[in-house]
């Protein structure tokens, strides 16, 4: 059990398949910075959509392997559709949600709402009359549930990209083949496992001023956040395992071991010289969180590969 008044970081993955390169490096990365700040560090599969057969326990090896630990149990939001729903009840009780039946295309298309920041959800369902609403629950398409967001912008503090400011809108809660969204999960999740440090790639920057609306409408502290460069490959796009490897196993295959990677991540965040040998623990008393590269990670597997094929003595 971890004590209450620590604080606890999280890293949180999608079973999808295996971690790579760039997966384990913002894993290592959330696990310094709750560990550097005596936080516990908690893990959770992020599960409701697409599973790759035994990849989570994949995963859970290759975090072992590189020296990350944390507190059990590991979540898993597939055992968790009840909080979601009993969330999502409440919300509704409120009068903070509606049903909406656009498609991803009419979205795309309908235009933009006065006021409305780009890429933000246009409000088309958000006043349907009792007849347009008898209409559409007539039909066979099941609606999504939104909710009805009352701003239009939230600032959020980051430790690595400062005050950002990013849209709200009136984000979906519950998708309409049922499953609860991203979004809203994330919220719910991270206060049930007392996360109070966010660590995660920064993709994923701009989904944060949704997340920090609806935890203060739950009345849920909003958690520190970190948002990680990620990792790019040589032609700058980003890394995939597509790019070939890139996985624990393929680097494994390649002469490549996993203290190999824990030395070649250090290095790509500037704990370790070139060459030198570092574990996940001796990069704890060298993690400065000011001090990490603010710009994304360009992997190239046969730099690395060099890297750890040393010629011969003599
Ligand atoms: N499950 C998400 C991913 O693997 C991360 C979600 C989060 O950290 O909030 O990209």
């Amino acid at each position: 059990m971890i004590p209450t008044d620590v604080g606890v970081g999280r890293y949180a993955p999608s079973p999808s398949g295996d971690l790579h390169i760039g997966n384990l490096r913002t894993a290592l990365l959330a696990w310094l910075f709750a560990r550097h700040t005596d936080r516990g560090f908690v893990l959770r599969m992020e599960d409701l959509d697409r599973v790759a057969h035994g990849a989570a326990e994949r995963q859970l090896d290759d975090l072992r392997a590189l020296g990350i630990d944390w507190e059990p149990p590991v979540v898993r939001q597939s055992d968790r559709r009840s909080f979601y729903d009993n969330t999502i009840e409440t919300l509704t009780a409120r009068g903070l949600t509606y049903e909406c039946w656009c498609t991803r295309r009419e979205i795309l298309e309908a235009p933009a709402a006065p006021h409305t920041p780009a890429g933000a959800y246009p409000g088309t369902c958000r006043n349907l009359t009792g007849a347009e609403l008898a209409e559409r629950r007539a039909g066979n398409r099941p609606p999504a549930l939104r909710l009805r967001s009352s701003v239009q912008h939230m600032t959020v503090t980051d430790l690595l990209h400062g005050e950002y400011t990013g849209a709200v809108d009136d984000l979906v809660l519950r998708r309409n083949d049922g499953t609860p969204a991203y979004n809203l999960v994330v919220v719910v999740d991270d206060a049930a496992q007392g996360v109070d440090q966010v660590v995660r790639g920064d993709d994923l920057l701009s989904s944060t001023p949704r997340q920090a609306y609806l935890a203060a409408l739950l009345d849920i502290a909003v958690p520190t956040y970190a948002h990680v460069p990620m990792a790019l490959n040589r032609e700058g796009v980003r890394l995939a395992k597509r790019d070939g490897a890139v996985t624990l196993a393929d680097l494994a295959a390649a002469g490549v071991t996993a203290p190999v990677a824990v030395s070649v991540i250090a290095e790509s965040l500037g704990l370790a010289a070139r060459g030198e040998s570092v574990t996940a623990s001796d990069l704890l008393t060298r993690f400065d969180p000011a001090l990490l590269p603010r710009q994304p990670w360009v992997f190239d597997p046969s730099s690395v590969r060099r890297s750890v094929v040393r010629p011969a003595p003599g």
